[in-house]
């Protein structure tokens, strides 16, 4: 009896382990699908590796894909810093979809796209994605960059210091960073700060706020809206390299909320300068009087 149901326990541990490493499998299959459907637009590449020494995919969008093209327009998504949040994953899948098909069947948009190039992650923390778990290796990714509140250099996972690296090999414009669930649009700041207000504020508030009537939904600054916490990509991509950083909070990841936030998010990008800021620091105070991090999404 003891070995047989050994026996059993082992099976059902082995079956769980195959479903579960599924799932970042069925990801990269549908970014397959999607390159073979789209073959001149898109290309699939590999940021570099994690602490599993898995490989990071992403998909390059633009009308020369083969090569990272320096007098593009550059923008950069990244979704799945939290295994947990399944949804980051859906809606990065759902918004190349519908950028490939502007790309493909929209002349005029194609005129436009034609000088932007995307750079798409759809899950940074694999081995979180493939377990259903907000963290990698025991440790919060979404905690893990340098910040104007902090001191280091980030960078425990190596997730996160290839992501770094990899930001600096172009310049990006607009970024994107994919979580779940608030149902907002937030933007700098999102550190615990006497001032939350960047330079950028006004933009930033005019830009959400046409986003948002595609998907009716919350925006401000990550701080006021959502919580702060330090070591986040979204202050970071701003921060550090003057990106438009916004930070998508998903309401709950069904099927109209993703396209009506894809929309959303189509309309923020169009929105953009072609250049990223060039007044990206702190100017408050860094202070804890804003009890940080108190949830989960
Ligand atoms: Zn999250």
């Amino acid at each position: 009896m003891r070995v047989s149901f050994l026996v059993l326990t082992g099976l059902f541990i082995i079956s769980i382990n195959s479903f579960a490493a599924d799932r970042y499998q069925t990801i990269l299959s549908r970014m397959n699908t999607l390159h073979n459907k789209y073959p001149t637009t898109t290309e699939i590449f590999s940021i570099g590796t994690n602490d599993d020494g898995v490989e990071i995919k992403a998909m390059r969008i633009s009308t020369s894909p083969t090569q990272v093209d320096h007098k593009k327009i550059g923008h950069i998504v990244v979704a799945t810093h939290h295994g947990n949040e399944l949804a980051a994953a859906e809606f990065t899948m759902k918004f190349i979809e519908d950028l490939l098909t502007r790309y493909d069947s929209d002349e005029i948009y194609k005129g436009t796209l034609g000088e932007t190039e995307w750079s798409m992650i759809p899950v940074l923390n694999i081995s979180g994605y493939n377990a259903a778990n907000r963290y990698e290796h025991g440790s919060d990714p979404n905690r893990d960059y340098p910040g104007p509140c902090i001191s280091g250099n980030g960078g425990s996972l190596k997730s996160i210091r290839t992501l770094m690296d990899f930001m600096k090999q172009r310049i990006y414009v607009g970024s994107l960073t994919v979580h779940g669930y608030v149902g907002s649009l937030t933007y700098p700041w999102g550190v615990s700060t006497s001032n939350t207000h960047s330079e950028d504020h006004n933009a930033f508030e005019k830009i959400t706020a046409k986003a948002a009537q595609f998907n009716g939904y919350t925006v401000g600054t990550s701080t006021d809206i959502v919580y702060a916490c330090d070591g986040a990509y979204e202050d970071y991509a701003y921060w550090k390299f003057g990106m438009w950083s916004l930070l998508l909070e998903l309401k709950n990841g069904n099927s109209e909320d993703i396209r009506t936030t894809s929309a959303a998010i189509a309309a923020y990008y169009d929105q953009l300068d072609a250049s990223p800021s060039t007044h990206h620091t702190l100017n408050g105070q860094c202070t804890r009087s804003i009890k940080p991090d108190l949830h989960n999404e």
